[in-house]
Parts: structure tokens; sequence; C-alpha cells
């Protein structure tokens, strides 16, 4: 081998993309090659570089897509075209993930490697279920144990009588479908019926689900509910601290199917705040922000910039497009000395104080109409204002500023149009009937998302909540058809996360999308 690669083993964690270690990350963000299984959350493949080669190896049980022998010599070969790779592996890759096997293969090839641990699903399934693995009051010892051994052994060579008496916790990997013989053998060495269990499934995602019972009944409520893997099995008395230490499976919009129609710029914001809430928050983006056909009038009011006394920005989009046309047009922050800002409100606020300038004005109403009360006790009589805007904006700002006495420029600083892409995607999501809620952040969004759906959007949407931002967006949404349960009395996406949250309180229907 001339040059040679090496390989990461790395741990993915559990399900939940934060729980990778700072250095699993790294080695994915210097990746040339990503071999990974179907237990790795796929949001971590887009750590790695654009021009990484991503490769499924995935296996869920009786499902092998690869036979073992086939990843080692893959791993080894495309280490030998002497790539960075990392072999990204569920939960940890040396706890029942056959890392162990591929690090001996490895070895034995001669290729480098080294060892990234992940959160294993034990320890997190334990931690987002509630349930502390050891505790001083109920056990001092805690086993890993795999409920599924290679197919040639008999289950018999687990030794029941010492795992049964000798160990506190015991904690069973891949235990599913052996679940009955678990229980028979535990309870048979001596465990009592009664003693707790928990099987906690897709643990630290948001299709997380629990169900307790004990070794006598856990075996007819799996039965009853359905229940499939992925799973871990925790037995042992600290289950029933649960009870009182469950806060995952909790938060108020846990396990709700949430939808954002922003712009993939601005959806982030807004994920955040629902993911924080528990809910699966999923984006498909109705809008893209494009430049204005002629980039003129913006240019020649940038150059007027030392005439100009307020700067109006009412989206963090204003924000974005406005900064980036004047790095372009070769300006910089000193251009705005001047200038007083103005943002409609807190979150162009923010934006702006990203590019390093405070806003000198914010409304108490984060409106339009806002913007003009504000300036009007301001005074703007002989004052030039310059308010760069999106094609369509309504017409408030430059009429009523122009009716108080100002000279208003107000260029078209971009444009939003449909995207090319997303409505099949909005037709599966609604078909599935997989959404609890759809949100709308603007009056374009709801036209956007009725032109990628169709005509028949309203109805599809039958069983949905629909939340509107704002009376401007419930309004567009009615003359469409579409009817809004969600309101905020403020304009914000705080609020309207709030609201969302009061909304699913008294509607509590009990969902389950598996
Ligand atoms: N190396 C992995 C384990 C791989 S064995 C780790 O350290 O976690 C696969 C088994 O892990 C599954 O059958 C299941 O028992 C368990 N498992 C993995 N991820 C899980 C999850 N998110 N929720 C519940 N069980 C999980």
């Amino acid at each position: 081998m001339e040059k040679c690669g090496i390989v990461y083993l790395v741990g993915a964690g559990p399900g939940d993309p934060g729980l990778i270690t700072v250095k699993g990350r790294d080695c994915l963000r210097r990746a040339d090659a990503v071999v990974y299984d179907y237990l790795a959350n796929p949001m971590l493949l887009d750590e790695a570089p654009a021009a990484a080669e991503r490769i499924f190896v995935g296996k869920s049980r009786g499902r092998h897509h690869r036979p073992q022998q086939e990843i080692n010599q893959l791993l080894t070969e495309l280490a030998g075209e002497g790539k960075t790779v990392v072999r990204l592996k569920g939960g940890d890759p040396y706890v029942f993930g056959r890392g162990g096997e591929e690090a001996l293969h490895l070895r034995q090839a001669g290729v480098p490697f080294e060892v990234v641990p992940g959160v294993t699903a034990a320890f997190a399934a334990a931690a987002y279920a509630g349930i502390p693995l050891t505790h001083r009051d109920f056990t001092t010892s805690l086993g890993l144990v795999t409920g599924h051994e290679n197919p040639e052994k008999k289950m018999s060579s687990l030794d029941w009588e010492k795992l049964a008496s000798g160990v506190g916790t015991l904690v069973f990997y891949m235990g599913m479908a052996n679940l009955s013989l678990i229980a028979r053998e535990l309870m048979a060495h001596g465990r009592p019926p009664a003693t707790p269990v928990a099987i906690v499934r897709w643990a630290t995602t948001p299709r997380q689900r629990t169900l307790v019972g004990t070794l006598a009944d856990i075996v007819d409520q799996v039965q009853a509910q359905g229940f499939k893997p992925p799973a871990i099995i925790i037995v042992g008395e600290v289950v029933s601290l649960r009870e009182h230490l469950a806060w995952f499976e909790t938060r108020p919009l846990f396990g709700r199917r949430i939808l954002s129609t922003r712009g993939a710029g601005q959806a982030r914001e807004l994920q955040r705040l629902l993911a924080a809430a528990g809910a699966e928050a999923l984006s498909v983006p109705t809008i893209v922000t494009v430049a204005p056909a002629d980039w003129g009038p913006v240019d020649r009011e940038i150059a007027r910039l030392p005439e100009t006394d307020l700067l109006v920005l009412t989206s963090a989009n204003a924000v974005a497009f406005f900064f980036a046309r004047l790095q372009a047009c070769g300006r910089d922050l000193r251009a705005l000395a001047g200038v007083q800002l103005v943002a409609v409100g807190p979150k162009t606020a923010a934006a702006i104080a990203g590019h390093g300038i405070t806003a000198d004005l914010v409304p108490a109403d984060y409106r339009a109409e806002g913007v003009v009360a504000l300036l009007r006790e301001h005074g703007v009589a002989g004052k030039r204002v310059l308010y760069p805007h999106a094609e369509l904006a309504r017409e408030v700002i430059p009429a009523e500023l122009r009716a108080l006495g100002a000279d208003v420029a107000d260029p078209v600083l971009y444009r939003t149009r449909l995207p090319a892409e997303g409505g099949e995607e909005l037709r599966r999501l609604l078909e599935e009937s997989r959404l609890d809620a759809v949100m709308f952040t603007a009056s374009s969004t709801v036209e956007n998302f009725v032109a990628m759906v169709g005509e028949d959007a309203p109805q599809r949407l039958r069983g949905v909540a629909v939340a509107s931002i704002g009376p401007l967006t419930t309004a567009t949404a009615r003359r469409l058809g579409i009817e809004v349960q969600i309101e905020p009395g403020a304009s914000t996406l705080e609020a309207m996360v709030a609201q969302m949250i009061e909304y699913f309180g008294k509607n509590p229907t009990s969902i389950d999308h598996d």
C-alpha cells in the first residue's frame, strides 16, 4: 500500500443527532467516505463534506444488506485508496455493534484505525426514559446483555442463574424476539415476577415510546400494544423511578409532527423552538428568495447612503440581502455611519446585530403599522428614508411615510419564488397523515403551499391543525378555503409555538404515527 488512509470507528449515538461526541463530529467533517448503518441517524451525514462518499451498509434484523465480511472488505479498500473513512455505527462501536470484528480485520490488514466511543443505547434509553441505571437505594451493579446471540449458538449459553441473581439492573439489547424467554428464565432463576421492566423503543428520537410492566406481564403488554424493535429492555427496581423522573416524553409537544413552510434560511429558528418543546419539527420550504431582476435601484440607493437619514428593514431576509449587496458594491458598515436603523421587530434587530450594528428603533408592534406609528412619533418630515423590501410587499410603509412628509426610496431588494421541488413531499406527508400541524408565517407561504399541493389543499389539510402567525396570514388562508385553528396574539414565532402548546393541551388526541 503506497498511501494508506485511516478508518475511524465512530459511535453515532442512539438516534438524537446531538448525542454524537465532538470528536466523532470532527471525524465526519474530515471524512472522504462515510460507511453507515441503519441505526445511525442519517441527519449526521450532513456533517460530512458534500463531496464525501456515503455508503449505506445498514443492517436491520433479518434484512442484512451486506454481509459483515463485505463491510470489512469495503473499509480496507477505501482506506487503501488513501481515504479518511468514517465507519459510523449506531450507539457505541464496541457495544454489540461488531466494531470489535471490524477493528480486528483492520489490524490484520494493516490499516490504521482509531475508535471514537458513542452513547450506547442502554445509557441513552435509560436517560431519556427517566431511569437511572444505578441508584444507591436500589442497585449497585449493571449488566449489558445481548438478547439475540449468534444464531448458531443456543440462547441458553447465557448463564441465567448468575444473571438473575448476581447483577442488579439488566439491560438487554436486541431482545424483543426473545422477550418471553428472557422473562421466563429470569423468573425461573429467582427474579421476583413483580420486578419492573421497561421497554424503550427508538430511544432519544421523536418516535420514542416506553412501555412499563413487570417480568410477569411484560410479554402480554408488548403483544397487546404491538410494540416492535428496535428497543432496549431494562429490568430492575430502578425502573420504578421513571414515575418521578420521566422528562423526554412529557414535554408539551412530544410526538407531534409539525411542519414549517418557511424559507430554508428561516426555518431553523422555528424548528429549534418546536424541538425544544418536544415536537418533531419538519421543514418543507414553500418559498425561496432570489435577487431582484435588476440591482440598479438598490445600488443607486446604496450610493446615496450619505444623504439618507433612516434605513427601514422589515425582515431577516431583507437584512441578509441588504448587507450582502452592500458588500458586493464594495462598501462596508462605515457606509451606514450617519444612518439610523429601524428594525420591524426583535428578530430583524437580532439579524442586524449579527452584522455588528445595533438597530436604533424597534416598534412595540412588530408590523408595518408599528413602524409607521413609531416613525410618526419620531418625526420623518423632510427626512430621507430608504426602505428596500420584498417584491409585492404591502404599500403601508412607503405610502404612510410619504403622507408624513418623508422622501421615501423603496427599491425591490429581493423576490420570493415558488420552490422547484417540495410539492410531492408535501402531498406525501398529507396523504400518509403524518402531520399534526402546519405553520404558516406569511401570506405567501399559504399561497405557495396551495400552489404546491394543489387545489384540494384544504381537503388534504383535514385533521391537521393549521397555525398562522397573524391576521393577514389568517385572512389569506381563509380566502383559500383553509381553516386556521391557531393564531397567537403577538406575531412572533415564540408566541406561535406557545399557542400551539396551548392548543394541543386542549386537544390531546393521542397520536401514534407508526
Ligand atoms: N452499538 C449499538 C448497539 C447495536 S445492537 C449501541 O451501542 O447502542 C442493536 C440493538 O441496540 C437494537 O436491537 C436495540 O436493542 C438497541 N438500540 C439501538 N439503538 C436504539 C434506540 N434508539 N432505541 C432503542 N434501542 C436501540
